[in-house]
């Protein structure tokens, strides 16, 4: 017998709810050199757009944005707060503020500019010292302009996950999107999964 629609959007509805345990909230912060990309890769996250223009940040921004994520069978609903600060990060005495309460970071270098990448442990360090617990991932970014058989060496040169635990390494692209959403996924994963410990 063929189910009536209304009864079957019922049930559907139902699960739905049933599935839907938790929304929690985070806090993550961009970190980087001036110019590496994080407003960028913001805007591309959360409103799908790119500007070749550079793109000013003044002060703090905090913008929002909520993903679903699916963990075994139950789906959580995470509130990103993301915080991103204006030009040169690394010796700003401002930025134990900004990390302060951070559940999370992206540290984000520019693969045209190799002083960025090597300034990528000092942000690490950085942000391990404020918050111990924290979940990081690192965005090697503007992935677009460079060839791949150089790709190939740099994310084996800047590797973190091989001597701290946990840190995986994305080849980015604000302008293309390549790998934006999956980098916040994960991160959104691993804030989900450290707080349910
Ligand atoms: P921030 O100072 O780290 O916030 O850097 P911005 O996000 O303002 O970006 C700096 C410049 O790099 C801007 O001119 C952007 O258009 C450009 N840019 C950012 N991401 C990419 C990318 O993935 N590919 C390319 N080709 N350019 C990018
Ligand atoms: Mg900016």
């Amino acid at each position: 017998m063929v189910e009536p629609l209304c009864k079957l959007s019922a049930i559907y509805s139902y699960e739905s709810a049933q599935l839907k345990m938790s929304v929690i909230t985070k806090k993550i912060c961009l970190l980087g050199d001036f110019n590496v990309s994080k407003t960028s890769l913001i805007r591309r996250f959360i409103e799908d757009k790119f500007s070749d223009q550079y793109l000013s940040t003044v002060g703090v921004k905090v913008s929002r944005k909520s993903l679903d994520i699916r963990q075994n069978f139950e789906i959580q609903q995470i509130n990103l707060l993301i915080w991103d600060l204006e030009g040169h990060t690394r010796f700003k005495s401002i930025t134990p503020t900004y990390l302060k309460g951070a559940s999370g970071s992206i540290i984000v270098g520019d693969l045209t500019r190799s002083s960025t990448l090597e300034g990528l442990k000092q942000h690490i360090d950085l942000s391990l010292h404020i918050n111990p617990h924290g979940s990081i991932v690192v965005a090697l970014n503007k992935a677009d302009l460079v060839p791949q058989e150089k790709l190939d060496k740099l994310i084996e040169l800047y590797r973190f996950n091989t001597c701290i635990q946990g840190i995986n390494s994305y080849l980015t692209s604000a302008k293309t999107g390549e790998y934006v959403n999956n980098m916040f996924d994960e991160l959104s994963k691993n804030l989900l999964h450290a707080s349910s410990r």
